[in-house]
């Protein structure tokens, strides 16, 4: 079983310097695992939007992102794919820790990536935590060290990497900083830097955002390495 997984693994990440985003149709034109196809499958994902077809090539190839696309383009989607397909070809498991970290300016926004990631993760074995605040911190805290998949908002996740011995995220392989703009109109300019600080420079970084302001490019420069810029025009 384990041979033929790592055959199948081989066999995608060969696929990955030939993906041309306009080549693709549906999500089975990307070399995507069994596992994130059944889940896309079973929630009725067929045709990806355009910042899907743009970013999630790039994302597989390892390259850092930084993505301009609008409110409801379908973001969730084209970072939660590349963070299943990063985990599952590093034969992730629960034992390895924290793999993923996406930050999220807000609660709401935070537990509906949360609940995508369920539903599209749902043949994965990784585990997924919400770290958003307003619960108890005793609660979270003694789960941290369990969690692959860390779907956060800046406060709190900042809070946990300063008070929380149990948080260790040295081995993180990728980080989403989603709707950038947001969290830097919400006051957490500083709070973002001092994560960003925390983080092992030896990762890949998506950064979306709808807006590209001035306090957007000096996030990105310090986030980011070579990105690739992707800013798709939707056809309405
Ligand atoms: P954004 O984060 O860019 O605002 P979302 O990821 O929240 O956008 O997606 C907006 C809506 O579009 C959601 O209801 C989501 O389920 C739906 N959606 C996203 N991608 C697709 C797709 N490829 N096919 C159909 N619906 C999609
Ligand atoms: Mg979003």
């Amino acid at each position: 079983k384990s041979f033929e997984e790592d055959a199948a693994i081989k066999y995608l990440q060969g696929q990955y310097e030939k993906i041309n985003p306009d080549d693709i149709r549906t999500f089975k034109d990307f070399p995507l695992s069994q596992k994130t196809l059944n889940g896309l499958k079973a929630n009725n994902y067929v045709t990806p939007t355009e910042i899907q077809k743009q970013a999630i090539g790039y994302a597989l190839q390892g390259k850092d992102i930084l993505g301009a696309a609008k409110t409801g383009s379908g973001k969730t989607l084209a970072f939660l794919i590349p963070i299943l397909e990063n985990l599952f070809c590093k034969k992730w498991t629960r034992l390895d820790g924290v793999g993923a970290l996406v930050i999220s300016p807000t609660r709401e926004l935070a537990y509906q990536i949360y609940e995508t990631l369920r539903k599209i993760g749902h043949f994965h074995d990784f585990s997924a935590g919400l770290i958003i605040g307003g619960q108890n911190l005793k609660f979270e805290r003694k789960r941290m060290d369990q969690i692959n998949i860390l779907i956060c908002t800046p406060g709190r996740l900042l809070q946990h990497m300063d008070e929380n011995p149990l948080f260790d995220c040295s081995h993180l392989q990728i980080v989403v900083l989603d709707e950038a703009d947001r969290c830097l109109d919400m006051g957490f300019e500083t709070t973002m830097n001092a994560i960003i600080e925390n983080l092992p420079p030896q990762r890949q970084t998506l950064l979306f955002s709808a807006t590209q302001t001035k306090s957007v490019k000096d996030l990105a420069r310090l986030s980011l390495s070579f990105p690739t810029y992707v800013a798709p025009h939707e056809q309405a």
